[in-house]
């Protein structure tokens, strides 16, 4: 029998849900019961550990854990040695420094002697280090908000999404110094057996994300508009063109990237498509 590849992901907090989601959008089946840490999958050679996110880098690293999904800007802090296998693309958000509201901000500089809190004292300093910034970092765990208010600190270096908690805690986001988003995490040393899972899971997780990426498209439009219309449309292949039952019109099917989503649609309206729909894609094999 082959083993399992055990993946650590986030108990609960801001990760879990959409990691659950990949794996389940990956096919692979995991119960997530009520306080539970451990749960093997039904379908797939695959035992989940449901851990705290800070403590996922390191499992990862010692080989308790073959592969996780963590924040980028924990795992970069955490200094541990494990593969970055792949970005995810979801729980995006910034490690910023903001200042009292009232307060000015000229640059780096603005920092030289201020005590800045954070939990992130690895990637501030290499942030305070690389603007050649003197400045005291207050190591706290949580709450890093409040520090200006309370006098612990001058600043603070947090993660950022929208900046409505800044705002409420009066503070203001002046400089981003590490872009954010959940990745796939491996151990250095898998086991043949387990990269070959590995590639398994993302031979599936690239399929859902380029689905993700794209959506099926169909048209009617006049023939003599057809030209213009597939140079708009230009799909993976060019797309498949079928002859309506009313005379001198078609059908036009392809796929269509996401970006530039609208724009194409609104070229496409303008150059005579009718009767546009467009359709998710579940999964895309290329
Ligand atoms: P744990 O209890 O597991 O230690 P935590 O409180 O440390 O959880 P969360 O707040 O759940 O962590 O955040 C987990 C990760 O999600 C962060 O490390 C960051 O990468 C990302 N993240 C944090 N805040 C946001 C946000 N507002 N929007 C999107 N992603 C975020
Ligand atoms: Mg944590």
């Amino acid at each position: 029998m082959m083993q399992n590849i055990r993946i650590a992901i986030q108990k609960s907090g801001r990760l879990s849900e959409d990691s659950i989601d990949l794996f389940k959008e990956c096919g692979i089946k995991l119960d997530m019961g009520k306080g539970r840490l451990k749960s093997v999958s039904s379908n797939f050679n695959a035992e989940f550990l449901f851990l705290r996110d800070d403590d996922i880098p390191g499992y990862v690293e010692d080989g308790v854990a073959d592969l996780g999904i963590v924040g980028e800007n924990v795992l970069v802090e955490s200094a541990k040695k494990v593969n970055l296998v792949k970005k995810l693309g979801f729980s995006k958000c910034r490690l910023s420094i903001a200042i009292p509201r009232e307060e000015s901000f000229e640059g780096p500089q603005s920092l030289q002697n201020k005590s800045i809190a954070t939990s992130y004292p690895k990637l501030l300093s290499k942030y305070l280090k690389e603007n050649g910034i003197k400045a005291n970092i207050h190591e706290i765990s949580g709450s890093v908000e409040i520090a200006p208010s309370i006098g612990l600190a001058d600043a603070v270096c947090d993660i950022v999404s929208s900046g409505s908690t800044l705002l409420s805690n009066g503070l203001k986001e002046v400089q981003e110094i590490f872009k954010s988003e959940a990745v796939l995490i491996g151990n250095k040393n898998l086991s043949a057996e387990n990269k070959s899972i590995l590639e398994k899971i993302l031979f599936r997780i690239n399929a859902v994300q380029k689905a993700q990426d794209n959506k099926y498209i169909l048209l009617n439009a006049p023939n003599d508009k057809l030209p213009e219309i597939i140079n708009i449309i230009a799909g993976m292949k060019s797309p498949t063109v079928m002859p309506l039952a009313v005379e001198g019109w078609s059908s036009v099917h392809s796929v269509l990237e996401e970006k530039a989503f609208w724009e194409k649609i609104e070229a496409l309206r303008n150059a005579g498509a009718q009767g546009i729909l467009v359709i998710p894609i579940e999964k895309m094999i290329l």
